[in-house]
């Protein structure tokens, strides 16, 4: 393995433990290295500190340890088992989910690594070249975990490593075959998924104890799914009592298989998609509901367009608030993570005032917790929400 040797003083982030090095950091790169190549990590007098993948870009570090190891078949099969130990403390899987993230990156220790679990299928998306560098023995690893049974790996990295690198890149089958649609199980309720087809790897894992406070209002209410995708937090409204639900989506293959799972659940009458932009959906409607959700796709993916997505995200909920009947809720969520906590919460301020309603913060909301940040990586909680009760 190449050593990397960083400026002086450059070594305070890893002694606080944050996974990443940038560039900037970076005293002397070794001549041969490659993008994705492991390295060691030193400081100015030479003290190895950590080992990580390397790539050629600003954030040119991914920590994977905090010490010099080899990255093997035990390395892997240490991190994938650590992660499963941690979900099984969450009770994932259980009898009534068969689905959760297994790598969160930074979260697992795993910089640059997800792997989201769908009953006997894993779905791995490399976000470093490193990551992807490993897939197959990330692959082999996964199929090895005690307790765990997975027959097929989906290797989905093309849109989520460098567009460069990605061009050469094909999404594939690792192990196993293709399933093609299946159902899943999430706190009881089924959900048709492609993971090849898709967005993302199929399924949007980090919502599920958001929908389940979605489920917990619902009894008797007419609820608004705004970025419905296959209708995970309409599933839910329905099963918890709602009188009807309308799920928008822009996709329509995202909309397809939102009225097939409320078939596959049995609630297919009480339940309506429509296939429309949510900002002309919102324009033609003059009904107000009492529950709104807005789950929008990130605005903000760089810091650089920070400004323009709060600002989209600020016009986004003027209108959803909008839409709240006198003592209903919004549930408003962000995943954008350069959009941090207070950033979003102010732009709901914002939004509230121009929206000239008042309203109560009923729960402050997350990621689930199969997502985890690693306390020394703040950047981790990329998803945030709000449920408020809107007068
Ligand atoms: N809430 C969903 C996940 C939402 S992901 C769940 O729980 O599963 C974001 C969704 O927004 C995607 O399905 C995408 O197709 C949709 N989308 C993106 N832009 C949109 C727009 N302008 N209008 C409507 N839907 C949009």
């Amino acid at each position: 393995m190449e050593s990397i040797k960083l400026n002086k003083g450059r070594e305070q982030s890893i002694l606080r433990k944050h996974p990443w090095i940038f560039s900037r950091a970076i005293k002397q790169l070794p001549k041969n290295i490659e993008d994705g190549d492991a390295v060691l990590i030193q400081d100015i007098a030479g003290h190895t500190l950590a080992t990580g993948h390397f790539q050629d870009s600003s954030l040119a570090i991914r920590i994977l340890a905090f010490e010099e190891i080899s990255i093997d078949t035990t390395f892997w099969r240490k991190r994938l088992i650590d992660a499963f130990r941690y979900r099984q403390l969450l009770q994932l899987p259980d009898t009534s989910t068969n689905c959760f993230r297994l790598i969160h990156g930074e979260g697992d220790q795993l910089p640059g690594l997800i792997v989201d679990i769908y009953d006997t299928v894993a779905v791995l998306q490399a976000h470093s070249i490193g990551m992807y560098r490993s897939r197959m023995e990330i692959a082999a690893a996964l199929q090895s975990i005690p307790g765990l049974t997975i027959k097929s790996v989906f290797c989905k990295s093309k849109e989520s490593l460098p567009n460069e690198y990605a061009a050469s890149v094909s999404d594939e089958w690792l192990a196993g075959e293709d399933p093609g649609e299946f159902t899943i199980r999430e706190s009881g309720l089924s959900f048709g998924i492609n993971v090849m087809t898709g967005q993302k790897t199929g399924f949007f894992l980090d919502q599920r104890i958001n929908r389940q406070h979605v489920a917990q209002y619902a009894k008797d209410k007419s609820v608004l799914n705004c970025f419905s995708y296959t209708g995970g937090f309409s599933m839910y409204a329905l099963h918890g009592g709602a009188t009807r639900v309308i799920s928008v989506d822009s996709s329509a293959v995202a909309v397809a298989l939102c009225e097939k799972n409320a078939e596959l659940n049995g609630k297919a009458d009480r339940h309506t998609a429509v296939k429309e932009n949510v900002t002309n959906y919102f324009s033609s409607l003059e009904e107000q509901f009492d529950i709104v959700i807005v789950d929008p796709p990130a605005f903000a993916k760089s810091l650089e367009k920070r400004h323009n997505a709060v600002q989209a995200y600020k016009r986004l909920n003027v209108s959803a608030i909008s839409k709240v009947k006198p003592g209903g809720m919004l549930f408003t969520f962000s995943c954008s993570q350069v959009v941090d906590r207070l950033l979003f919460h102010n732009t709901i301020v914002a939004a509230a005032i121009e929206a000239g309603r008042m309203a109560r913060v009923v729960h402050d909301l997350g990621q689930g917790p199969d997502h985890p940040a690693s306390i020394f990586h703040p950047e981790g909680h990329y998803l945030k929400g709000l449920a408020l009760y809107v007068e």
